[in-house]
């Protein structure tokens, strides 16, 4: 076994393991564990100081999961599941990032990861049927890469004009400084509304002195009714693990919610029987108010129909109509990643909170003293940007990849992300992507999914090694099948019909293609079924 820190060197100087993990977030932890109890000689590198991922950087106040604390949770072990407690229905960031550490020490992950190492180049060696990594602390080498980078790891921070005279601090949501920030006494500006800023906002605003949001395009958002963990719900769950967790997998989105799934299509629900439905749902909180009816996500007349209710809402909530205008979304529901929020709307009726809308008029600038809109200054003491991120090819993309005779995968991927079953790139043996673009992965319920990918990838690394394969790689023709089939899947859905990141939408200049695949069981199906076919679809050497 090498340990990546000289013992396992090649004698020219790089670290050579059987397989390169890329990502320490709940992936690769997964990972790693499973590999080596596998016998594998497994090395992470994680740019990070410590595990986590996503909750290792999104420190931003108010930052929480929306999948309920239950579910948000690895399923691998029962002992970990019995020994562990949760306190809130949705787990707070610290909290979570506390069990990802707990995970660490638990089954003793930390020997094998190397912090504080950042991939810059990761090219396929023909030859010698090896990738090399390069890094920011030395070379490695190994028969496999597992890309567990996560799906929104790279953060995007629109280039306005003047950004860097600004005189005061700025943050980025994804990138929150570990010490935490004191917005007593301040005027802050936040850049964007989305899931995170939506959390962030009443956080923020509770502290400061004056609040100005600057937003481009309105969301809709649900309320999450966040509360302490009913101690009989956490009893529940624990008695019933294996059951709920069954469950969990046979969801769409891998988790089971609130309340049963509505069949019926709302654009046929009598009047009492749909606001009374709705209003339940609402008062439950969480997502499974966009699960009410069969067709939310399909049909633009029953979407329409559940998106009025919840401008309605924001017009019972908020004070001022003008202010109420501009917070009120016109495009589909859901079509965009959905919202759950405490007091996200309400925050809006405290006289220190201003909201500028930046949909028709741009930000302009940022000058020294703030932002500049349709030439006019905001003055602020620091702006926060919670405009998200380049969402699952950045990281990807960044880390400056080529395959076999050289091939970028910036080049395979110009004209949108090419995968087979989100696992694997044709033209680029042994590499696999945990959640890569082409799976269920943001759409779901991120920790059954990736659990499902690392048990996918572990069971063929062990297929390999008995049948003495040296490589695996997607056939051309199976991705190109894949990638259709994909868009297929989400033309039936109402997903494509706005700006998303799920599209690429986000990002100037970033090629629109719906990147994940909505539905989790019938995708796990395919995973099986290819697996047990012999790998239909990928070649093996
Ligand atoms: P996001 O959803 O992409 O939102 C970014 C926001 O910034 C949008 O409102 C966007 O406006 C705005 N923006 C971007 N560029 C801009 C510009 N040049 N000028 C003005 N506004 C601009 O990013 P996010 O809020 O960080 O969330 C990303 C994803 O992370 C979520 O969708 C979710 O999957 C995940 N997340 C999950 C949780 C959770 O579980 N609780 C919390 C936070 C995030 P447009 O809409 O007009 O583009």
């Amino acid at each position: 076994m090498s340990s990546g820190d000289g013992a396992g060197s090649n004698g020219r100087g790089a670290s050579e393991h059987e397989v390169v993990i890329v990502g320490a977030g709940f992936a690769g932890m997964y990972m790693l564990h499973k590999l080596r109890g596998l016998g594998f000689d497994t090395v992470v590198l994680e740019r990070a100081d410590g595990v986590g991922g996503t909750w290792y950087w999104n420190r931003y106040p108010g930052a929480r999961c929306d999948v309920e604390s239950m579910q948000y949770s690895y399923s691998f072990d029962p002992e970990l599941e019995q020994e562990w407690s949760w306190s809130e229905r949705y787990s707070g960031q610290p909290e979570i990032l506390r069990y990802a550490n707990h995970v660490a020490e638990r089954y003793d992950l930390r020997r094998d990861i190397r912090f504080g190492t950042t991939v810059a180049q990761v090219d396929w060696d023909d030859d010698a049927r090896q990738w090399r990594l390069q890094t920011d602390r030395g070379e490695y080498r190994a028969r496999f890469v597992v890309m567990a980078t996560g799906c929104l790891s790279t953060a995007n921070v629109p280039q306005f004009e003047g950004a860097e005279t600004f005189g005061g601090p700025t943050y980025h949501t994804g990138r929150w400084p570990h010490e935490g920030v004191d917005f007593s006494g301040q005027s802050v500006a936040v850049i964007g509304t989305g899931s995170s800023a939506v959390q962030a906002i009443p956080v923020i605003a509770a502290q400061c002195r004056k609040l100005t949001v600057f937003q481009r395009t309105p969301n809709y958002s649900v309320p999450a009714r966040n509360e302490p963990l009913d101690p009989a719900e956490q009893a529940k769950w624990k008695a019933n693990y294996r059951e709920l967790r069954a469950k969990m997998f046979a969801e769409r989105a891998a988790m089971v919610q609130r309340l049963p799934d509505g069949e019926d299509p709302a654009k046929e629900a009598g009047d009492d029987e749909f606001c009374q439905r709705m209003e339940q749902r609402w008062e439950v909180g969480g997502f499974t108010f966009y699960r009410a009816y069969g067709d939310i996500a399909l049909d633009p007349e029953s979407n329409n129909r559940v998106a009025e209710f919840v401008r309605n809402k924001i017009a019972g909530i908020v004070h001022d109509p003008e202010v109420a205008a501009k917070l009120t979304p016109h495009n589909t529901i859901a079509c965009k990643r959905p919202c759950l929020d405490t007091h996200y709307y309400e925050t809006f009726n405290q006289p220190h909170v201003d909201l500028v809308d930046v949909s028709e008029t741009p930000i302009e600038r940022i000058c020294e003293a703030g932002v500049v809109v349709d030439g006019r200054e905001y003055p602020v003491d620091g702006i926060v940007y919670a405009t998200g991120f380049d969402a699952m090819t950045g990281t990807l993309l960044r880390m400056n990849v080529t395959g076999r005779g050289g091939m970028r995968l910036a080049d395979h991927w110009d004209a949108g992300p090419r995968t087979y079953l989100g696992l694997g790139v044709a033209g680029f043996p042994n590499m696999f992507t945990v959640s890569g673009p082409g799976s269920p992965s943001v759409l779901t319920n991120m920790i059954p999914s990736i659990e499902q990918h690392v048990d996918w990838i572990a069971r063929c690394l062990v297929d390999l090694r008995e049948r003495g394969a040296a490589t695996i790689e997607p056939e051309p023709h199976a991705e190109a099948y894949w990638v259709d089939y994909v868009n297929a899947v989400a033309d039936l859905t109402l997903y494509p019909t706005c700006n998303s990141w799920y599209l690429g939408a986000n990002i100037p200049g970033k090629t629109r293609v719906f990147m994940p695949l909505p539905g989790f069981p019938p995708y796990v199906e395919i995973c099986e079924d290819v697996a047990s076919d012999n790998y239909r679809g990928f070649v093996l050497t």
